[in-house]
């Protein structure tokens, strides 16, 4: 049979700008539309004439392969037409949606993200990656297995056994949706012969039914930077689910969590530490080692007559922000200590002790001298 000029389909000239083929196409497709066109086969071959023609003429580059080739420049494949390019179904059915949208996107309810694909993207994945502590300080590199679906190796995602190309699902004409009236609505849903993917195929892959990938663990393996954080979040571009049909795979995006710690809290890039320290070696002051996160030890003067609660800081001991903004303090926490389990011999020594101690303890003394005023006052 012989194929139409493409020109002549949409009813426009040669010389017809990228305008005025557009509007032909628009005039054509509304009066064509199979919703409009019941039962008529006539219609519909029309139809998919003028959107076959459209889907050349709007592109320049495939446009001016036909002006000098005409059909030939995309019959046989690869081969006349340009570089890369799939004439027919593939694009087709793009220009499809484009029209639908126009006509039918103000009253369907605005379907968000416009057209249907041909090969639907892969879903992104979340993982969920607990880290310790000093491995958020350091970063670290860490493989993970990942339960997902990739491409099938035995049809190269095609889903086709045999690598046989698919064909335009009969069903919906390569929309992917199919249209029923209801009432005063025109009720749209996802082509049940083809999912939605437009295409269906003849002889489905043995290895993945037909879906193109395949589940499978894999393991990959990833970079965590030192600095992160719960919550930091490391996108790993293309590494989400295949898409279905050689379709683009998603994004697998890294949680991080990292685990309490038994010595360490931290707050953003301070790290705090509470130290205990005995009664005696507050009051008397001394050197103390603490651990820093990095495995290290740093030596702490304490100030004689120390409280509990005195806070030390250790400049540049905390986390390193992510991407070397910088690097946290550590803190320290004095927790004094009252000792327990005293022997005999030792509450006889604080006992003594108190006893010369009536100047010693100035907090005490200047509280239990607000309190006795207190009630005084109150006494009136
Ligand atoms: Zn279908
Ligand atoms: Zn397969």
């Amino acid at each position: 049979m012989a194929k139409r000029d493409f020109y002549e389909v949409l009813g426009v000239s040669k010389g017809a700008s990228a305008d005025e083929i557009k509007k032909a196409y628009r005039k054509k497709a509304k009066e064509l539309h199979p919703d409009r066109n019941k039962d008529n086969p006539e219609a519909e071959a029309q139809f998919k004439e003028a959107n076959e023609a459209y889907e050349i003429l709007k592109d320049a580059e495939k446009k001016a392969a036909y002006d000098r080739f005409g059909h030939q420049a995309f019959e046989g494949g690869m081969g006349g037409g340009p570089r890369g390019s799939h004439p027919g179904q593939g694009d087709f059915a793009s220009a499809f949606s484009d029209v639908f949208d126009d006509l039918f996107g103000d009253f369907m309810g605005g379907r968000g993200g416009g057209g249907r694909q041909r090969a639907a993207r892969g879903a992104d994945l979340r993982y969920n990656l607990r880290v310790s502590l000093e491995d958020a300080f350091s970063g670290i590199q860490k493989t993970i297995n990942v339960p997902t679906s990739v491409q099938c190796d035995s049809c190269d995602g095609s889903g086709a056994e045999g690598g046989a190309e698919p064909t335009t699902c009969p069903t919906c004409s390569g929309m992917g949706k199919v249209r029923a009236q209801q009432g005063f609505f025109t009720v749209e849903r996802t082509c049940p012969t083809c999912s939605g993917l437009g295409q269906i195929i003849k002889n489905p892959c043995k290895s993945c039914g037909g879906q193109g990938r395949v589940e499978k663990d894999r393991a990959l393996s990833v970079n965590i930077p030192a600095g992160v954080e719960t919550g930091t979040r490391i996108r790993l571009a293309g590494e989400g689910e295949a898409g279905m049909r050689g379709g683009p795979s998603g994004d697998l995006y890294i949680f991080i969590e990292v685990a309490p710690h038994k010595i360490f809290e931290r707050d953003g890039p301070n790290l705090y530490c509470r130290v205990p320290v005995s009664m005696a070696s507050a009051a008397l002051g001394g050197d103390i080692e603490v651990p820093t996160i990095d495995g290290g030890r740093s030596r702490v003067k304490i100030p004689a007559g120390s409280q509990s609660g005195r806070q030390m800081r250790l400049r540049g001991k905390g986390m390193p922000a992510l991407r070397g903004a910088g690097t946290g303090d550590m803190m320290i926490e004095l927790a004094v200590e009252t000792p327990v389990n005293l022997t005999s011999r030792q509450k006889e020594l604080l006992r003594e002790f108190e006893d010369l101690s009536e100047e010693n303890n100035p907090e005490s003394s200047s509280f239990f001298k607000s309190v006795k005023n207190f009630w005084d006052s109150m006494k009136g």
